[in-house]
């Protein structure tokens, strides 16, 4: 964990419905965290993971502070994973074939329709859409011109 990670404390302001705003969680395309325990097992979990219970990737959390550390963990290793990516330029359009989640919007992106595969490792492909939102902020990560909130100081 790098310094900043190790430092961190959520600090929280209300949502909706008992969940609330981790408004020091800041992922890469500007979203801000999301934690609730407005679940019928009244378990925390991290609102951006988008599950039911006993899903798949279903991850819950004692507490609410434990769901808020654990997405600062997404958020950070979503800025390093589009950082270190290879140069956006460098790969083909609509590629691959592939099915794939966007990695700025987390919206689904289907293969030939309008997105970059940007590389993978061992836990997936990363993939982000081409439109200007997504693909501008691509380049600005790669360009340091949008600042990783968690990169050691
Ligand atoms: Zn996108």
């Amino acid at each position: 964990m790098s310094t900043t990670a190790q430092d961190f404390r959520p600090s929280y302001s209300p949502w909706r419905h008992g969940g609330w705003y981790v408004d020091n969680v800041r992922y890469p395309s500007g979203a801000c965290g999301c934690v609730s325990r407005n679940f019928s097992d009244r378990k925390w979990r991290v609102v951006a993971d988008n599950t039911c219970a006993g899903e798949p990737g279903d991850r819950t959390f004692p507490n609410r502070d434990s769901a808020a550390m654990a997405e600062m963990e997404d958020a950070r290793r979503g800025w390093e994973i589009v950082a270190g990516l290879a140069s956006f330029s460098q790969y083909p359009p609509e590629t691959n074939g592939r099915d794939g989640r966007c990695i700025l919007c987390d919206l689904r992106v289907k293969a030939g329709q309008g997105f970059i595969v940007l590389g993978s490792d061992s836990t997936g492909t990363y993939a982000a859409h081409l439109h200007p939102r997504c693909a501008d902020t691509v380049r600005e990560i790669q360009q340091g011109t949008r600042r990783n909130p968690y990169a050691a100081r």
